[in-house]
């Protein structure tokens, strides 16, 4: 029996370790078109504001590895170009045919190029691959441009733009939209818009770039031009293959991570979830989901029962030094969803007063009708990643603002403050519920 992945990155190679670990005689080959497996694209922007100094240091496994110590067979520049799933075979570019028993799609996505005229020029970049990233930076060095713009303000244009800064370029941070890091919530934007505007990003809220010339982006001077506008999945191959695309545009998948062919399971930045406040399907494309995705398609594609349930939508970005993090619904998605949202937003000190504390925002977003918990957002310098993981897990248990007021969490003065800064907001948005 065969096991074919394609894709070699997050969600194709946990889901080749994984059926390995539940089948030890299943033979399993993993396809990736391009030259390397295996690495952090998380870490792309801090190999190029240089924190991070080789792209060696963000590959995490090599094939050799791969072979040798887990017995799955890894090979790159193989591009697969079609799905024949009645022969159970699969077309690589140049012709050749790979037979499968069970098949693991996992194409990932791919920056979207917005429509954008010009984005095709030699100063414009994508920063979505190993390769991507090598490119700016050596642009970076042999042409030192003084000027960037950034064009979308997701968190992957946002960690772009501090990179940039870093390495010392004037940057213009360039949104269509009325918010920033795709997250409906004024506050949020308009915090973050005076916080770059203090590291020296001049963001600029509701611009549409619509083409790229030489020495600048629509209207902004710009010697280089990142293109972060969003990502599309890669479902061609898929969707050719009779694979049914959920509405969000990716692979529609059930819960066991299995496609509309049965045997075909698809996983990662190609793929829908479900939303768990909601309990709508999702596309919310990221590193953390789509290992666990693949998990759980390497293990039902061996033979296994698992499932992945879905995603609260919970991030975390770095922006110039202080940690932005989300999750859940922010009270106007909670409002389009149909829910009857309260939020209260607090600032406290995130340890005992008497041991240098810093501030932490915290906002909740709860039903007014049911009390139940639907989102959180924390800005700190410190401990958002604790915190917003504290709320993450709340909403997964379906949690009410009352459960959530009552928690027992640490304190101790060098940790955080005996009321911890999400005790305190809990407390605030029970006053307005009531
Ligand atoms: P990918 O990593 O895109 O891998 C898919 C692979 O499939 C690619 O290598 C592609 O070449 C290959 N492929 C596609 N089509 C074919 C084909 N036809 N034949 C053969 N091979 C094919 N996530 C977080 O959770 N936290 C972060 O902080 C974070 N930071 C990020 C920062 C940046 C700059 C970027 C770009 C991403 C970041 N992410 C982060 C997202 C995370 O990296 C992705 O969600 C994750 O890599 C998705 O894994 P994947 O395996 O689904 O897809």
């Amino acid at each position: 029996m065969r096991l074919a992945v394609i894709g070699g990155v997050a969600a194709g190679l946990s889901a080749a370790s994984r059926a390995r670990r539940l089948d030890r005689s299943l033979e399993i080959l993993v396809l990736e078109k391009g030259p390397t497996i295996s690495y952090a694209a998380c870490g792309l922007p801090y190999y190029i504001e240089g924190r991070v100094d080789s792209t060696r240091d963000l590959i995490v496994y090599t094939p050799e590895h791969f072979r040798r110590e887990r017995n799955i067979e890894v090979r790159t520049g193989a591009e697969v170009a079609f799905i024949h799933h009645s022969r159970r075979e699969l077309s690589l570019t140049g012709g050749e045919r790979v037979r499968y028993d069970h098949l693991v799609i996992a194409t990932g996505a791919r920056p979207k190029r917005a429509g954008i005229e010009g984005a095709d020029l030699p100063h414009v970049f994508t920063l979505h691959t190993l390769t991507d990233a090598v490119r700016l930076r050596e642009f970076i060095r042999n042409e030192r441009p003084r000027r960037a713009a950034v064009i979308g303000a997701g968190y992957i244009g946002i960690e772009a733009a501090e990179a940039l800064r870093t390495q010392g370029l004037a940057v213009t941070l360039i949104e269509s939209s009325e918010s920033v890091l795709n997250r409906a919530d004024r506050e949020l934007t308009e915090t973050l818009r005076r916080h770059l505007e203090r590291s020296r990003i001049d963001l600029r809220l509701n611009m549409r770039i619509s083409e790229i010339e030489s020495g600048r982006a629509g209207d902004v001077p710009a010697d280089l031009v990142v293109l972060s506008a969003g990502l599309m999945p890669n479902v061609e191959i898929a969707a050719e293959a009779g694979i049914q695309l959920g509405r969000t545009g990716a692979i529609e998948v059930s819960d066991r991570m299995e496609t509309s062919l049965p045997g075909v399971y698809a996983a990662g930045d190609c793929a829908e979830t479900t939303h768990l406040i909601t309990g709508r399907p999702v596309y919310i494309p990221l590193g953390t989901t789509a290992n666990k995705m693949g998990r759980i398609a390497g293990a039902n594609a061996a033979g296994g029962r698992e499932r992945f349930p879905g995603v609260v939508g919970t991030s975390i970005v770095r922006v110039c030094g202080l940690a932005v993090a989300t999750t859940g619904l922010s009270a106007a998605e909670a409002k389009r969803e149909g829910f009857d949202p309260v939020s209260a937003r607090i600032e406290a000190r995130d340890r005992a007063p008497y041991f240098w504390p810093a501030w932490t925002t915290v906002e909740l977003v709860a039903d007014r009708r049911t009390h139940r918990l639907l989102g959180g957002t924390i800005i700190g310098e410190r401990d958002a990643a604790g915190r917003v993981n504290v709320i993450a897990s709340a909403l997964t248990s379906r949690m009410t603002i009352d459960d959530l007021e009552n928690l027992d969490l640490a304190y101790a003065p060098p940790y955080a403050p005996v009321w911890d800064p999400l005790l305190v907001a809990a407390q605030q948005l029970h006053k307005l519920l009531d």
